[in-house]
């Protein structure tokens, strides 16, 4: 065995698991390391408390004299607390979290210093941040970009740092981040969804996007994971012969947590408690080592910071149990990926959660208004909805005979396809009293008590109706949600803005009731986006071949995928909602395609390394000993040999093969590699390494793994798949 591979399963066997105790109550916990609305009454004045709320409830702006006796309470709480730094916290559009700690401490002559934190620093920040992506918005040596203050998502404290959530902007103004499109999108739905709830409710002043996302992951033990370069640059392992056992007797799935993981995340949900972030679930997923985590669902930009949150932290928690927490959509072949399924809903300021159906007729009516407005919204807009969970890693789960496909479709289930399909037949213009009483009686009227029993869940579906919310399953593991959520948020918007204009058209011009225009308009949006829906198993070839048919895309592939993100009617939508500008758009797809570019470019030199500096050599020892001992046999037997060691030779010849396989393939995607190097079009770049590099992937691979079997497991270099996933 290698000697590294050696120690890393000597050190994880003596491995004795940090024991975490659950002593205290979760509720006493919550939210104590926040500056949540209970601390802002006991810190602020009543003018400063009334300030922010009125920030947060209704996005006014806050005053100089506010944000000074903001910044300046909280201060002094997170002195209280022991805090030395603070930093503005944002999420620029690496995938991770930003952060840059100054210190409270300010000198003020005379060999004094005091703790100082005023109001400018609160509001706006100027990082040097230049670093980070733009798409060519900011010129290195020109623009800075800079944060500013996001009230509606309160400060918080990680460890010594008081974290203070911003938006990341250019001096220009364009966005840099994920949050500043989301608010923005976040706006336009509470814009758009209100005044369609007027037609039934003239007290709805607001509508709030609602997003609670399951996470999965998989934890591997970390002297285990270090031994893996490929675990370590790319996140995923590029290699590895499956293990004999895997997940095919299905014993893990909600199986009981092994004591480690236990402990670990028992320390990660109190650390989530004192953070707000509200988790509730907790179970083992279907592989081995793989886990999902769930809180209870929150205004989505509070949601989306919170699950960025998250991911960051229990990097640092998983280390102190010395885990390895691996996010990545597919760290292994042939085992199940690790998705973030986006939980989704809208629901007003008075309480009415409107994708939930009601108890009156006329509830009923608004809930299959919202119902249909987003199945309809996800019709018009599938490519852009698919290349909002597109990345060099989810393409590992979608399209690759995973869940769920690359092809967008919209599972409601049997009884709503029922719904749909009566409200399809509704009369044009004016409804009969009849037709109205039968309405009411027997269509809308009904759908409380037949959504109870909707418990068939579709699994394969990538956009599935849940009883009172959307879930998107399509989500990468490893992704922000602010991208899906922006569009999602979007595109609803921009329908129910649509539904609008067209209903009081409807009643205006052709003198229709309320109620009437409504199911006119409804009628045809069913009859229009028919083809969006889908009950079948999304997994099948039978349903790729529909969905071609009924003209769907079915993009596989990252750089096909985002193309619809810079597709006129993309461009068009995103500015007519005012969620981002024709630059922000085209800004983000180039960031986005550069990334797809550099992350298959890591993957394809790691993957060259590992095949040439570790399997390579080490076969070739193997098979030195082969030849060897063949020698020595063909001495002793001399002409006896051939009997004896036929299979001996065949051995030997199989070892070339495969090193000859990995050779010729590893030289030829180094030429692929530098091939596509030389394209200055980003485009024509990113499909040469999608097109011709990552195929290649799979040939190496394909002879490593094969070797793996053949070769003396005493000196082979990597840690096996079996011990990856089996030590607990
Ligand atoms: P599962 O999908 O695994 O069966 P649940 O349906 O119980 O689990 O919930 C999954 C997530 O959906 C949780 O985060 C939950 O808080 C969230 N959720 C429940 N209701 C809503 C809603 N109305 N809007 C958004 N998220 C919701
Ligand atoms: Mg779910």
């Amino acid at each position: 065995m290698s000697k590294l591979r050696f120690h890393a399963i000597k050190e994880s066997l003596a491995y004795k698991p940090v024991i975490v105790e659950e002593n205290e109550r979760r509720s006493e916990l919550f939210g104590q390391n926040v500056f949540n609305e209970n601390t802002m009454r006991q810190y602020l004045t009543k003018d400063a408390f009334v300030g922010v709320m009125n920030a947060i409830k209704h996005g006014k702006k806050i005053d100089r004299n506010i944000a000074d006796q903001v910044s300046s309470s909280m201060k002094d709480w997170a002195l209280s607390k022991g805090v030395t730094h603070y930093t503005h916290w944002f999420q620029p559009l690496t995938g991770t979290t930003a952060e840059k700690h100054d210190a409270f401490f300010e000198t003020i002559g005379g060999g004094m210093a005091i703790e100082k934190f005023g109001g400018s620093q609160l509001v706006q920040q100027e990082p040097d941040a230049s670093s980070f992506p733009s798409g060519g918005i900011r010129n290195t040596f020109e623009a800075r970009g800079y944060t500013a203050w996001d009230p509606t998502s309160p400060a918080f404290i990680y460890g010594t740092t008081l974290c203070i959530p911003t938006i990341f902007v250019a001096y220009t103004g364009e966005a840099l981040d994920y949050k500043t499109p989301l608010l923005r999108a976040l706006h336009a739905v509470d814009k758009a969804a209100a005044a369609v709830c007027k037609y039934f409710d003239k007290n709805v002043k607001k509508v709030t996007s609602s997003l609670g996302w399951e996470q999965e992951y998989f934890l591997v033990d970390r002297a285990l994971a270090f031994s893996r370069p490929d675990l370590i640059l790319t996140g995923r392992t590029l290699l590895g012969h499956s293990s004999a056992k895997g997940q095919q007797l299905d014993d893990h799935y909600f199986g009981s947590i092994p004591n480690r993981a236990l402990n670990f995340m028992r320390e990660l949900e109190k650390e989530c408690m004192l953070l707000g972030i509200p988790v509730k679930t907790r179970h083992n997923e279907v592989a081995p080592n793989q886990f999902e985590l769930a809180p209870i669902y929150e205004e989505a930009n509070l949601a989306v910071d919170h699950n960025s949150l998250l991911m960051d932290i229990m990097e640092r928690i998983a280390s102190r149990h010395n885990f390895k927490v691996l996010m990545h959509e597919k760290p292994f072949a042939g085992m199940n990926g690790s998705g973030k399924h986006n939980n989704w809903s809208l629901s007003t300021d008075t309480g009415v959660n409107l994708l939930a159906p009601g108890k009156t007729p006329m509830s009923n009516l608004q809930f299959l208004t919202f119902f249909i407005n987003t199945i309809r919204a996800v019709h018009e807009h599938e490519a852009l909805l698919r290349a909002a969970i597109a990345s060099a890693s989810n393409d590992h789960r979608l399209g690759a005979n995973e869940a769920p496909p690359a092809i967008i479709s919209v599972f409601i289930g049997e009884q709503l396809t029922k719904v749909l399909e009566e409200l399809e037949g509704v009369t044009k213009g004016k409804l009969s009293p009849q037709e109205k009483t039968e309405l009411k009686l027997n269509v809308v009227g009904k759908i409380p008590d037949v959504l109870l029993d909707n418990t068939d869940r579709n699994r394969t579906s990538p956009f599935a109706f849940t009883g009172n919310k959307f879930e998107f399953r399509a989500v990468g593991s490893l992704a922000n949600c602010g991208n899906s959520m922006t569009v999602l948020n979007t595109i609803v918007a921009k329908q129910l803005k649509d539904f609008k204009v067209e209903v009081d058209k409807l009643i205006d011009k052709k003198d229709l009731k309320k109620d009437e225009a409504v199911f006119n308009v409804l009628r045809e949006y069913i009859k229009a986006s028919r083809h969006i829906l889908f009950e079948g198993n999304g997994y099948g070839q039978v349903w790729e071949a529909e969905a071609k048919k009924r003209g769907l895309s079915n993009n596989k592939t990252t750089p096909e995928a985002l193309k619809a993100r810079i597709s006129k009617k993309s461009i068009s939508l995103f500015e007519e909602m005012h969620v981002m500008s024709k630059i922000e758009t085209e800004a983000r797809y180039e960031i986005e395609m550069e990334a797809y570019i550099k992350h298959i470019q890591i993957e394809g030199r790691v993957l060259g390394d590992i095949a040439r500096n570790h399997i390579v050599p080490t076969a070739v020892k193997y098979q030195n000993i082969l030849i060897e001992n063949v020698k020595g046999l063909k001495e002793i037997f001399e002409e006896k040999y051939l009997s004896v060691s036929n299979e001996q030779i065949n051995l030997i010849e199989d070892i070339s093969n495969h090193i000859e396989g990995i050779n010729a393939n590893v030289t030829k995607m180094t030429n692929a590699r530098k091939q596509a190097n030389t394209l200055e079009n980003i485009e024509e770049k990113a499909k040469a390494y999608c097109n011709n590099v990552k195929p290649l992937f799979d040939d190496i691979r394909y002879h490593c793994d094969k070797l793996e079997l053949l070769v003396d497991d005493e000196i082979w270099p990597l840690t096996k798949y079996r011990e990856l996933l089996f030590t607990r």
